[in-house]
């Protein structure tokens, strides 16, 4: 902070200097033409220091963003010649503006990146694209303000050399032109003659250039891309919407909304993995097993804590009844229904706008289309263990129909994944009775979440019965007198796990192959690439959802989905970027764990000047009332802004909880504005408002309170 302190004053100092001495009428022609023989004389005598002294003064002037720049190109004409004033020019030009763009990068760019920081990150990856490409066409057209285009450069993440050289090769064309001038001072009335109109007609369009061959450029890619496939002169459909989970469900509902011709295909069932295998099940399963539980601990409710009497394969039908119940949500009655035509069967794209459907009866189809969207999905990851299929396991999409086979709640089950899906269903089956041991090979469970919500998490699992084993690596499954065993390797010692069942819960991957991206060279890299139009190689393709991530969420897929839709049908007219600022999610262990917006370990990562503020439910009236008064919000601000950069709350019904945050993110709302609205007594919500009061406390004006206290002494008497 001191160091920044000096270089500002010496920055103030310098530029007083500069007008206290009146360099600044001296840099104007009048000044220029009336100085010219003391100059040329100066230089006559002592070259070496006139040349020295001009570099030194048009490096200042230049890295002040001082007026005169343009006077001084002319004098180093008028001086130094054109070629020896060119060099000169140029150097010290060039040099000059990376001094600016240094003193601004260090003078602004921390504050503004913890003030602004996605707007900061958003424009730092732009440039990391295209920074030098933008920055050579402003310096080609000298009617950007140079000084302007240093500083503001300066602040992005645009590399100090980069900067150099670009502007050096930019200005060449401009510096030339002024020294010229410079070499016939005696003729130039006002700057703006050097400049003629014409002049500057052709620098806007030397200027436009680069952009223009880009534009030519990615023609080209295009046509290269397209080249070998025939562009149908009709199509059938206006979108073909491949998966029918959150992703495309929503993809096609909008491009029905807007009346758009539409078919969505499913291969498997409606819903995708959210509805059958996902969401909708497992938090079926927590609500039975979190019943249990609490019938097992019934005393903190005044009531005698008993053991649950329960059926495993009723527990298991209802899961089957929910999902069935949620089902018409996502028929294929309810998007007939809606305006989209729905076939059922396997899509495989044939070329940039040939989608063939092939039934289950064998017969295919073939629909013509001007855009497809693949929404696709993602599959459980299996590890390749030595000894994984011979022993067996279940996975998310198969543990649903197997477990529903069996009488009991398996015995002993290990789950593999310290992720949310295998800690959500590590402490569901252990409430059910299952004797649970969870094996993380990362030093703690939900790894992406503060240490201290780790801890939490593996306190509440812990609680539940769960054996967390953390850095232990699963190395094979092997079957010893008919029993299974999971080797796992801890501090270099192999330990044998025995097991019943299973369960498989290490990521998911993207379903990538069988369906054509392989055929039509679609990128990928774990998922679909896309650009931030999710647009994928072919401009006219899309991907959306966990296919595409960065986010496995159904939200995410259902945000997408928007954007794939309105890309897909309007993207020649108007594309919209994929907006991933506020995107909450949510654990559903108990206590749920939910999230928006940065962690105190990303804040530190990023470098932000932050503060916490947190509020313990052991505070809330509603969380005492209903016993349940573990669990905490913690709120990321910059230092002394009422700015929320993220939320993580840890409590029950804190998935719920959240969303207020998510509102008050994307609407740019503070805490202040959290505080100033009535919640209703005594509900769990009111915790976000006691937090935004912690902040408040926290940021209270001392002075004015002192003051306020001295004045009510006063009026006491
Ligand atoms: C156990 C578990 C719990 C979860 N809990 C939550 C949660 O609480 N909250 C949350 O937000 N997210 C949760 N998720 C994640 C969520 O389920 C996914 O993010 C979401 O389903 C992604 O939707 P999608 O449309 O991208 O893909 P999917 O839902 O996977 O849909 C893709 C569809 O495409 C179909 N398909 C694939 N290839 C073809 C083809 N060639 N032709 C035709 N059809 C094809 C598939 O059959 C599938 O139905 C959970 C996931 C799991 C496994």
């Amino acid at each position: 902070m001191l160091k920044k302190i000096v270089l500002l004053l010496l920055a103030i100092v310098l530029i007083g200097l500069f007008f206290h001495f009146n360099l600044h009428q001296l840099l104007t022609l009048d000044g220029l033409k009336g100085s010219m023989d003391q100059f040329s004389e100066l230089r006559e005598k002592s070259p070496l220091l006139v040349i020295g002294g001009f570099f030194v003064l048009y490096v200042l002037v230049t890295a002040l963003a001082l007026p005169g720049a343009a006077i001084l190109t002319l004098a180093a004409g008028a001086l130094f010649g054109l070629f020896e004033g060119f060099v000169i020019a140029s150097f010290a030009s060039s040099l000059g503006a990376l001094c600016s763009f240094l003193v601004s990068r260090y003078l602004l760019r921390d504050s503004l990146k913890n003030r602004f920081p996605e707007r900061l990150a958003a424009i730092d990856e732009g440039i990391k694209k295209e920074g030098a490409f933008y920055l050579f066409t402003l310096r080609l057209v000298p009617i950007f303000p140079f000084f302007l285009i240093n500083l503001l450069m300066g602040v992005t993440a645009l590399k100090s050399w980069t900067f150099y050289w670009v502007s050096q090769l930019g200005m060449l064309a401009g510096t030339f032109i002024y020294v010229n001038a410079g070499t016939q001072l005696a003729q130039i009335e006002s700057l703006s003659n050097i400049l003629s109109f014409n002049l500057i007609i052709s620098f806007v369009l030397l200027g436009l250039f680069p952009l223009i061959a880009k534009g030519i450029v990615n023609m080209i890619k295009k046509r290269r891309v397209y080249g070998k496939w025939t562009k149908p002169a009709k199509f059938d459909r206006n979108m073909v919407v491949i998966g029918a989970g959150a992703g495309g469900l929503v993809t096609s509902y909008i491009a029905a909304a807007v009346k758009a011709k539409v078919t969505l295909i499913e291969a498997g069932e409606m819903g995708g993995d959210c509805l059958n295998y996902g969401c909708v099940p497992s938090k079926a399963i927590i609500k039975s097993a979190k019943i249990a539980e609490q019938i097992r601990n019934a005393h903190h409710y005044g009531l005698e804590d008993t053991t649950p009497q329960f059926s495993f394969k009723k527990v298991m039908e209802r899961v089957h009844q929910v999902v069935a119940d949620v089902a018409p949500h996502d028929s294929v009655e309810r998007y007939t229904n809606l305006g989209v035509e729905v076939e059922k069967g396997y899509a495989k794209i044939l070329d940039p706008w040939t989608v063939q459907i092939s039934y289950e009866d064998g017969t295919t189809k073939k629909l013509t289309t001007r855009s497809i969207v693949i929404a696709t999905g993602a599959r459980p990851f299996v590890p390749p263990l030595p000894g994984i299929e011979e022993t067996g396991y279940v996975t998310s999409d198969t543990l649903w129909n197997e477990f529903a086979k069996l009488e009991e709640a398996p015995k002993k089950l290990v789950v593999l994944g310290g992720g949310p899906i295998g800690s959500e269903l590590a402490q569901s089956f252990a409430r059910l009775g299952s004797k649970v041991t969870q094996i993380e090979m990362a030093e703690r469970i939900m790894i992406k979440e503060d240490l201290e919500v780790s801890e939490f998490a593996t306190e509440s699992l812990k609680e539940s019965g769960v054996n967390i084993l953390t850095s232990h690596q699963a190395l094979r499954c092997e079957t010893q007198d008919g029993k299974k065993f999971i080797i796992v390797k801890h501090n270099e010692e192999e330990i044998a796990i025995e097991y019943d069942q299973l369960l498989c819960a290490v990521g998911r991957s993207a379903r990538l192959t069988g369906y054509g991206l392989e055929e039509l060279g679609i990128e990928t890299n774990r998922t679909i690439l896309t650009n931030e139009y999710l647009e994928t190689l072919y401009p006219n393709i899309f991907a959306a959802g966990d296919i595409v991530g960065p986010y496995q969420f159904t939200h995410v897929a259902a945000h997408q989905g928007w954007y794939a839709a309105v890309n897909g049908l309007f993207g020649h007219l108007k594309k919209f970027k994929v907006d991933y600022r506020v995107i909450p999610w949510t654990t559903f262990i108990d206590p749920e764990v939910a999230r928006v917006g940065i962690n105190e370990a990303e804040a530190k990562e990023k470098g932000i000047d932050y503060e916490i503020t947190r509020f313990d439910f052991e505070e809330l009236d509603r969380a005492i009332t209903d016993s349940a008064t573990k669990g905490f919000i913690k709120v990321i601000t910059p230092k002394g802004k009422d700015k929320i950069l993220g939320v993580t709350i840890v409590s029950e019904h804190a998935g719920d909880l959240i969303a207020e945050f998510v509102l008050a993110m994307k609407h740019g709302l503070g805490l202040n504005k959290i505080l100033g609205t009535i919640h209703s007594y005594p509900t769990w919500a009111e915790g976000n408002k006691y937090a935004a009061g912690e902040w408040k406390r926290n940021h209270a004006p001392q002075t004015v309170l002192n003051w306020l206290e001295k004045y009510h002494t006063w009026r006491r008497g």
